[in-house]
């Protein structure tokens, strides 16, 4: 599937070896913990499924995921990034149904408007933005490497994986099998489905109902269960090495990922080709809206589209959701758009100066911010003081350099 046009972004990363180590906190080992300085990376982010998109949760997501990726390559790495798509789903087609479109063209639209809220934040592209109904091949081979191996059987047709072939099931989400039960249910899992030898056993594919899409295979038409596609377009985009200890570096997405959709990719990576899956497992918190979670179900999403069409300045969007670190559960609120916006016209006044205080230390001290974890509340405190050091007329920096160095570091050009 198309990505979306790139921000501008030097193509060759000079190596740089005084930047810091990145640090991150790891859901698997539960730390922040040092990630291996190599030369590439293979990083793994979950995609939309294409109805009510994009949301300023997506938002804070996929920001967090590109500053992780400018951080690597600024410290003079080359990252290689893969993200899907959920473009054939349960809640893809019931939204369908409920709204009397087809579910094709209620992706297609969803997905332009994606595309477009990505590039207006200025977030890098993936190398590979892979919709599931053109990965169905790649989705197929890996069932039949979980059939090669014993793991698969079968309930009235439809194909279940079994968890606990991994011994590490549930390790990385930390939770016990009961709080494990009561997740899966609540996120797409049918652990009373009678037939089934495990009651989390994760289904792989889904013989095709009536009215409903279907693919062939040889395992009869339908279609893949979630937690596939995603092992199945890492492990065949990003192209593991079977050197490695893990095939892919880092996979990431929503904390309402980590159980069951990251746990189960996991466990079907490991067991599919015998390599571990992801090194990391990065997760961000949750957006919520005047003291609720924003959901679908509560009808209360804010849409970077609609702020766009406000006249709000994609850059103080950027700027908004970096206020929170990108672990926390954080409430969204409209004075904190306007601080933004201060913000925002204060740095692009000052970025226009001729003299301007002092920009090498910042740089420094806002890497060393970033290497910790992300810690983005620092770096805007940092960019405040340097402003208010720059109004009071201090003097010594480079405006441009300051201004290059925030566009390739944190994706933010004034
Ligand atoms: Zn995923």
């Amino acid at each position: 599937m198309k990505s979306w046009a790139g921000p501008s972004y030097p193509k060759e990363p000079s190596s740089r070896a005084d930047v810091p180590v990145l640090n991150l906190f790891n859901t698997a080992s539960a730390q922040i913990e040092p990630v291996e300085v190599k030369d590439f990376y293979r990083m793994y982010v979950c995609g939309i499924t294409p109805y009510d998109a994009t949301h300023l949760g997506h938002a804070s997501t996929y920001i967090s995921f590109d500053l992780v990726n400018r951080y690597l390559r600024f410290s003079g790495a080359t990252v290689a990034f893969v993200e899907n798509i959920t473009d054939i789903d349960d809640p893809l087609l019931e939204r369908a149904l409920r709204d009397g479109v087809d579910w094709q063209d209620l992706a297609h639209s969803q997905i332009e408007l994606f595309r477009g809220d990505m590039v207006a934040l200025r977030v890098i592209p993936p190398d590979h933005y892979i919709g599931v109904v053109e990965a169905m091949n790649q989705i197929i081979k890996s069932i039949l490497l979980l059939q090669k191996e014993d793991s698969l059987y079968a309930v009235e047709g439809d194909l279940y994986f079994r968890v606990r072939r991994d011994p590490e099931f549930l390790q990385r989400s930390h939770i016990s099998s009961s709080a494990a039960l009561e997740i899966f249910s609540q996120r797409g899992g049918d652990p009373d489905r009678a037939g089934k030898e495990d009651r989390l056993d994760a289904l792989v594919w889904r013989r095709q109902r009536p009215g409903e899409p279907g693919w062939p295979s040889p395992f009869g038409m339908g279609r893949p269960g979630w937690h596939i596609e995603c092992s199945a377009i890492a492990l065949h985009y990003l192209n593991p090495s079977p050197q490695d200890d893990y095939a892919i570096d880092i996979q990431g997405g929503g904390s309402d990922l980590i159980f069951p959709h990251h746990d189960m990719s996991a466990a079907q990576g490991l067991i599919a080709t015998g390599q571990k899956f992801a090194r990391s497992f990065i997760h961000t918190g949750m957006v919520g809206l005047d003291g609720e979670k924003m959901s679908k179900s509560l009808g209360n999403l804010v849409f970077v589209s609609r702020l766009l069409a406000d006249g709000i300045d994609p850059m103080s969007i950027r700027l908004a959701l970096m206020g929170h670190h990108y672990r926390s559960d954080h409430m969204w609120s409209a004075p904190e758009i306007n601080h933004a916006e201060n913000l925002v016209s204060r740095l692009r006044l000052n970025l226009s100066r001729v003299e301007v205080a002092e920009t090498s230390p910042v740089m420094v001290e806002i890497c060393i911010a970033m290497s910790q974890d992300l810690n983005t509340e620092r770096v805007i405190a940092l960019l405040v003081t340097w402003c208010e050091q720059t109004e009071s007329g201090q003097s010594g920096g480079s405006a441009g350099e300051l201004a290059r160095f925030l566009d390739e570091l944190l994706g933010l050009a004034f």
